[in-house]
């Protein structure tokens, strides 16, 4: 792999070539375990998403692909017994996707897992703070494109008689809301304010 010098560029021309090419090594490394980089984003999706987000619409709409794209992907991970799909208890007609217990195994051997330990000699706190910039990056970049923001309950503005620490009531379907809900990524967040949101992408 060839490797360009940043040192040469200004920060404006950096930025964008360095995420590109990050893009593309991301992009390559996850052709492993007999899957696709597809195929694995959604299999991340489906571990990290609520109730209310695990249907091939709202996986679609997370990863910015089409249904028809999601729906390929879905079927190829059925028949690899990765992932099932439920009917709703509460509404026949809608489909309610979820790991198998070999989905959440093969998850444990993910390959962008090289990535984090690419980061391990960067010290805590310089990590934490570039993940907070990547973080701030994709969501400028998901209201400029119209995309929906995926987030947690502890930052989500629909949130009622919570904190991201215990339990709550989601304003939107009424439901109550467990403390392992709380840290799910949902399609129905809305944040509480443009600088109150977390690590949830
Ligand atoms: S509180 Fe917000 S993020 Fe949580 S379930 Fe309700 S709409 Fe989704």
């Amino acid at each position: 792999m060839r490797v360009l010098s940043y040192a040469l560029m200004t920060i404006s021309d950096a930025f964008p070539v360095l995420v590109n090419r990050l893009s593309r090594v991301a992009h390559a490394l996850q052709f492993s375990h007999g899957l696709n980089p597809a195929q694995w984003e959604a299999l991340r999706y489906l571990e990290k998403a609520n109730r209310y987000s695990a249907s091939p619409s709202a996986m679609a709409d997370y990863l910015g692909a089409t249904k028809g794209t999601v729906s390929q992907t879905l079927i190829a991970l059925e028949s690899k017994g990765l992932v099932r799909r439920d009917r709703c208890p509460n509404d026949r007609r809608a489909i309610v996707l979820a790991l198998t217990d070999a989905g959440r195994e093969i998850l444990t051997q993910d390959p962008l897992c090289q990535i984090y330990a690419a980061t391990e000699k960067v010290p805590k706190a310089e990590r934490e703070q570039l993940a907070e910039v990547m973080k701030s990056i994709l969501d400028d970049l998901c209201v400029r494109n119209n995309s929906s923001q995926f987030g947690v309950c502890g930052d989500c503005c629909h949130l009622d008689d919570g904190d991201c620490a215990g339990s709550g009531t989601c304003g939107v379907t009424g439901d109550p809301l467990e403390a392992s809900d709380l840290k799910r990524i949902c399609i129905d967040f809305s944040p509480c304010s443009d600088d109150e949101v977390s690590l949830s992408k």
